[in-house]
């Protein structure tokens, strides 16, 4: 028999009614032939909620406390979603992740999976029950408790749809599926019917907040087909797959705006070896994740060095970079804290020509000035001031008709 994997985010099991509608699609899927494994998030906001309890007894807690207190809401989700269904007729059992052996590295609140156990999944499943199972927890090797970070739920259901070799995995959620862009800036957004994964991987990355982003890299690997879904809405949602041949006929799949972007310039470092490496260690031992590294040589002597950073990371990467700064003979560091990024993302681009065209015309017509750009193989961003951002998307959006479905834009789009 064919596996399902459906996991359901905190909002669709808010309530116990919430809980019963989930539990009907799960009982609609068993009656359709599958064998089902629930993958359950904490209910509600339940998750804020513990954090903030934790952050009043001690504004530093230990990072292994805090997901022996963080794995507990996920725990009630399941047990309950399997009293739900035992009380409609369904047989049903709720694990926790270690006793479904998720093993983990150590890294508490941001653990790493490194294998699951499908057996004691398949037994229940073979005896007829639907398997219930926590999301975003696991344990370590000393059986400590261990989280994936938030929103990790998705990535516990990507992983346990590979392990089990499952046909599916479900992500319902509270929106309709992935859109072409943030549908709160660019009201005529659309949804998409597919995206490949390493579209959505970029679009993960660049700030679209629909699927966390390890489940992606998951569902990849193994070639997972992911469906994500409205839970209150009895429609298709958008499937994420690996790359078909029409995907390349389209050239932008999606827009993503990422506010709250700094960037750091070393202006006129010593252009010999060694000095980026010596910049970039600093930063990672400040813990500083770096985004769209340019290095341009400007004389034989000197080279520019830029980067893009989260705004958290500010004060971090300034103490990093003025630690270096003396060493690599840097002439002075210019910072702008008020840049967004904006950016194109598409298979499509790997075939096509003009898009870099397009985008930098949208901008110029709207008058939007390009601060700088960055592409890979299958995206396009552009840093600009944080005020014109939104107005930068929406022109960016309307220029590739992300306002339509793929199969109804012009050809060149
Ligand atoms: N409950 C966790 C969170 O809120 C994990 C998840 O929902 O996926 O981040
Ligand atoms: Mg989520």
């Amino acid at each position: 028999m064919a596996i399902i994997v459906q996991k359901f985010g905190g909002t669709s099991i808010a309530n116990a009614e919430k809980i019963r509608r989930a539990a009907e699609r799960v009982i609609k899927t068993v009656k359709n032939g599958y064998q089902v494994v629930v993958v359950a998030s904490a209910r509600g906001k339940q998750t804020d909620e513990l954090i903030a309890d934790a952050l009043e007894l001690n504004p530093n807690p230990p990072k292994r406390e805090m997901d022996q207190l963080l794995s507990t809401g996920e725990q009630q989700s399941v047990s309950l979603f399997a009293m739900v269904l035992d009380s409609m007729g369904y047989d049903a059992i709720s694990f926790t992740g270690g006793q479904v052996r998720m093993l983990t590295t150590s890294d508490f609140t941001k653990a790493q999976i490194k294998s699951i156990d499908a057996e004691r999944i398949n037994r229940q499943l073979d005896q007829g029950k639907v398997v219930i199972v926590a999301g975003f927890q696991g344990i370590d090797e000393d059986e400590n408790i261990t989280t994936l970070g938030r929103g990790g739920s998705d990535t516990t259901a990507v992983a346990l749809a590979a392990a089990l070799g499952a046909k599916q995995c479900d992500i319902y959620t509270d929106v309709d599926g992935v859109f072409t862009t943030d549908p709160r800036i660019f009201k005529n957004a659309v949804k998409m019917k597919q995206i490949s994964y390493d579209e959505m991987l970029e679009m993960a990355s660049l700030g679209a907040g629909v699927m966390h982003n390890r489940s992606i890299a998951f569902g990849k690997k193994y070639d997972v087909k992911i469906h994500v879904r409205n839970s209150a809405k009895e429609i298709e949602g958008t499937i994420i797959t690996h790359e078909v041949p029409q995907m390349e006929g389209v050239v932008v799949t999606g827009a993503t705006i990422q506010k709250d972007m700094a960037k750091i310039s070393l202006v006129g470092v010593d252009n010999v070896p060694g000095n980026a490496a010596k910049v970039f260690a600093n930063l990672a031992k400040a813990k500083v994740i770096v985004n769209d590294i340019v290095q341009t040589e400007i004389s034989p002597e000197k080279a520019n060095l830029s980067f893009m950073i989260g705004i958290s990371d500010l004060d971090a990467a300034k103490e990093a970079v003025d630690s270096i700064k003396s060493e690599i003979h840097c002439d002075s560091v210019f910072i702008r804290e008020d840049i967004a990024l904006v950016s194109v993302v598409g298979v499509g681009m790997r075939t096509h020509y003009g898009v870099a065209e397009k985008m930098f015309g949208a901008l110029a017509k709207t008058k939007v000035n390009i601060d700088s750009i960055t592409t890979s193989e299958i995206r396009i961003s552009c840093a600009v001031d944080e005020d014109q951002a939104e107005k930068a998307l929406e022109a960016v959006c309307v220029a590739f008709e992300l306002d339509k479905p793929a199969e109804q834009r012009t050809k060149a789009n």
